[in-house]
């Protein structure tokens, strides 16, 4: 089965967030089930020297007015297809906005061209011979593709839409329908109309034979108003093709392998101990007793990064310890800047992007904080969880699905994997930071809650079984 991957990032080759690290790995994982997929994703100006050494598989003249090319290279195992177009993808600042947090005001037609150039891909095949079974779409970027593929009616293969996140709709002004070549008639309500302005993500959602989000209980969440975003009435029509399936975790991400902090496993627990020692040197910070809390996370309102400030004095007060890793929104990093100065004997902070970093901190680290206000899958968890640095998270999204919290009959039968928080406040962020200081200090449970998270089972592949199911379903119906 062939399988066209069409995306905005991906590890290895770019990445901003969680998105790139499943784009990256569903090859792989797919892999096992004999699925030959190619990922294709923009030429950004930092990719561009990879295509020296690649081979072009596909042009066109014209994908909605621009020349373009496709080139194919192999990366850590990954069949990538960089979509070269100089005019929209080679550009100094980030990959959607300028590096000073401005989006590219042309958002929309650099990802309606990757969209274009996904169906005419899936519609012409590529020079070397391989030619797509099913398109998978995702998120906004890539919404368009799945309604390029069925507006032009060229070939009959079905399509997939993942929603990473459904607060990132792609909107664009109606004016734009021309440009972007999509027909006047679909422009109401029950297609690409969303509230007078076109939404990729909608037409995707309209368009697309199956479409799935990153985990169970976020699939029901966003047929509510309360996480639908304005989506709730279309997934709703669409609820018999909408399927919830969890991120898994790459094998990169493992305790026992590293040249970059001493690996450890479920019986060698020590070298965590060592590795926490080290973190602690990294940011500054002295020897502690009470428990090594990390963030690694996007500093946003979803994040609750704004609810772990008002929380954090009482956890110091109460001796916790945490260093915290990102970047984002101005004023939260420099609240985060006030709050380090008031405790910086237990608050250690890095702002800015750092991989390697963020795996030492969940090498050396007790427990990792999500306190999210919504997340539809979460990455950071999951780390956790196979790092045996227990989760604090909030009940909601993929968070929800992945976390056994530490109440009392999870503690008796000993399944408990982490800290759940009753209700998405600063209240109850409290009480799950007095749960982790409390628990921490018995270390008995401590280490059976250890390791009960690193046996629970966070790799593909259970995913990867249903993606393909998915994609053979919707192969076979017609
Ligand atoms: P989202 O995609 O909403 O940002 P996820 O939890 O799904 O959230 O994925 C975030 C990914 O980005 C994880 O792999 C996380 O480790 C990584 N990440 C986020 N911020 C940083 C940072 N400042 N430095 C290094 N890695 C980060």
């Amino acid at each position: 089965m062939r399988v066209l991957s069409i995306t905005s990032e991906a590890i290895p080759l770019i990445k901003t967030g969680g998105l790139a690290d499943v784009a990256g790995a569903l090859p792989k994982a797919l892999n096992e089930h004999d699925v030959d997929m190619r990922v294709l994703l923009p030429a950004y100006n930092t990719l561009r020297p990879l295509m020296d050494k690649a081979n072009l598989l596909w042009k066109t003249k014209s994908c909605l007015g621009y020349e373009v090319r496709a080139f194919a290279l192999v990366k850590d195992g990954i069949q990538f297809l960089l979509l070269d177009c100089p005019a929209l993808y080679d550009r100094e600042g980030g990959i959607y906005n300028d590096g000073e947090g401005a989006d590219y005001v042309d958002n929309h037609m650099r990802f309606a061209v990757l969209s274009m150039a996904a169906a005419m891909i899936v519609e012409e095949g590529l020079s070397d011979g391989w030619q797509a079974d099913i398109l998978h779409a995702h998120d906004w970027q890539a919404g368009l593709a799945p309604t390029y593929l069925k507006l032009r009616g060229k070939c009959k293969v079905p399509s997939v839409l993942t929603i990473h996140n459904i607060a990132f709709q792609g909107w664009v002004s109606a004016d734009a329908l021309q440009q972007l070549d999509l027909p006047a008639e679909e422009f109401h309500a029950g297609s690409l109309e969303y509230w007078g302005q076109l939404s990729t993500l909608k037409a995707g959602l309209v368009f697309a034979d199956a479409i799935t989000t990153v985990s169970p209980t976020y699939a029901g969440e966003i047929k509510t108003p309360e996480f639908g975003m304005g989506l709730e009435g279309v997934l709703n029509n669409r609820s018999r093709d909408l399927t919830g399936i969890l991120n898994g975790v790459d094998d990169v991400w493992s305790p026992a392998k590293s040249d970059d902090f001493l690996p450890y496993d479920v019986k060698s627990l020590g070298n965590k101990a060592k590795n926490r020692t080290a973190l602690l040197k990294e940011f500054s910070l002295p020897k502690m007793d009470g428990p090594l809390a990390i963030v690694v996370s996007r500093l946003t309102d979803q994040k609750g990064i704004d609810l772990l400030i008002d929380a954090l004095p009482s956890y110091f007060a109460r001796r916790g310890g945490l260093c915290l890793l990102g970047s984002g929104a101005p004023d939260l990093e420099i609240a985060l800047h006030q709050l380090r100065a008031k405790f910086p004997d237990q608050f250690g902070l890095r702002i800015g992007y750092d991989e390697a970093l963020s795996k030492r901190m969940f090498a050396g680290a007790d427990a990792v904080l999500v306190p999210s206000r919504f997340e539809p899958c979460g990455l950071t968890q999951l780390y956790g969880l196979r790092f045996g640095t227990l989760p604090v998270v909030a009940n909601t999204g993929g968070l929800a699905d992945t976390v056994i919290n530490a109440n009392t009959a999870a503690l008796q039968k000993k399944t408990a994997t982490g800290i759940v928080m009753t209700r998405i406040d600063t209240a109850a962020l409290m009480e799950a930071l007095n749960s982790l200081i409390d628990i921490y200090a018995q270390k008995r449970v401590w280490k059976t809650m250890q390791k009960n998270a690193m046996i629970q089972v966070v790799d593909w592949s259970e995913s990867a079984r249903v993606y393909y199911k998915i994609y053979s379903d919707i192969l076979n119906t017609d």
